[in-house]
């Protein structure tokens, strides 16, 4: 039922908890950030609601993401009652986080039914790792560690940035290849809030692959809906490249977003979004889901569209990736 007027289907589901985070990477968050007030963003049980009304229209995945998801007070307890959506057709829960809490949470989210973690770690150098995100690399690591150890699969995303960590493409992917943890890595999109993007700072999908062949037999596998490009490395690592900038994959875009303070998103780089919050009561079931349906049957073509917009005000922050 979720589909737009150029036939996508959207099964996937990203929400965003929170605008806060502990980090301050580079590439994403302003200088000085000014949070949401608790009372602007939505509640567990709106955001509960929303999530059953979505699960009804055909999306099978949600993502919980941020800000930093682990910085919600509530989060474990919210994947505890997400689980009763299964009954109704949701198979995946997962969570896209910067780990830094990881350690602490672990267990609890796997014993609260998370299905993955999409872990973001864009060096395994302490000084680079640091620039970049304004925080020390070693809890990241151990939340690594913590969530394999609870038997969480974990997959690492990596944005790269020419000039801060675009020298490190090799050294990640061997550590990532010999810890086997599948890696994305991620072209930097124009959506930071420090307003930094530029094109010459976006390291491409074909310059990644130029670094890496000297030193792995790579393989590219067939586009699937996977947004990233899939190769198998040496026949037994998966690398994932996700080139929104260099090869956008627009078509098979199967995804919705919502941000915590409830405008549902069709696309990452709209500059408007819907906003939904005033119909998330039990009487308002079949408004909500017309409105809904309406925005995702007006979804643009493609990114392209949003190109010519003057202000952009939501940021990556807020959205969530
Ligand atoms: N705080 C969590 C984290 O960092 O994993 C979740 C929120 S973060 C906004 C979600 C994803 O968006 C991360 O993988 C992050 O690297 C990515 N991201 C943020 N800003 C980006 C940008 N300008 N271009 C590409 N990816 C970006
Ligand atoms: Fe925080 Fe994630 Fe943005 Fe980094 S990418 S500043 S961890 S929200």
């Amino acid at each position: 039922m979720l589909v737009d007027q150029y036939q996508r289907q959207k099964r996937k589901l990203r929400i965003s908890l929170t605008d806060r985070c502990n980090f301050k990477c580079s590439y994403c968050m302003p200088d000085h950030p000014t949070w949401l007030s608790k009372q602007d963003i939505l509640s567990f049980e709106e955001l509960y609601h929303f999530c059953a009304v979505m699960v009804k229209l055909g999306i099978h995945q949600i993502r919980l993401t941020g800000g930093e998801p682990l910085m919600r007070k509530g989060v474990v307890n919210f994947i505890y009652s997400l689980n009763q959506l299964r009954a109704i057709g949701l198979e995946r829960i997962s969570m896209t986080t910067n780990a830094y809490y990881l350690e602490k949470y672990a267990d609890e989210l796997k014993r609260a039914g998370l299905d993955d973690l999409n872990i973001s770690l864009d060096s395994i150098q302490p000084d680079t790792f640091l620039k970049m995100t304004q925080k020390e690399l070693a809890p990241v690591l151990r939340g690594i560690f913590a969530a394999q150890h609870a038997k969480i699969p974990i997959k690492l995303n990596c944005v790269l940035v020419q000039g801060e960590n675009d020298h490190e493409v090799l050294q990640l992917t061997q550590w990532a290849y010999q810890q086997q943890i599948p890696l994305r890595f991620i072209e930097y999109m124009p959506l930071d809030q420090p307003k930094q993007w530029t094109r010459d700072k976006v390291v491409i999908e074909d310059e990644i692959i130029r670094i890496l062949s000297p030193h792995f037999q790579i393989e590219p596998l067939k586009r699937s809906q996977d947004p990233a490009t899939l190769y198998v490395l040496n026949q037994n690592f998966q690398l994932g490249i996700i080139s929104t900038i260099s090869k956008p994959f627009c078509q098979s875009c199967d995804r919705l977003r919502i941000t915590a303070t409830g405008e549902l998103f069709t696309c990452l780089f709209a500059n408007t979004g819907t906003p939904i919050r005033n119909l998330l009561k039990s009487d308002c079931e079949q408004d909500l889901m017309d409105r809904i349906l309406h925005a995702v049957w007006h979804k643009k073509a493609g990114y392209i569209a949003y190109q010519a917009a003057p202000i952009r005000k939501i940021s990556m922050h807020s959205i969530g990736g």
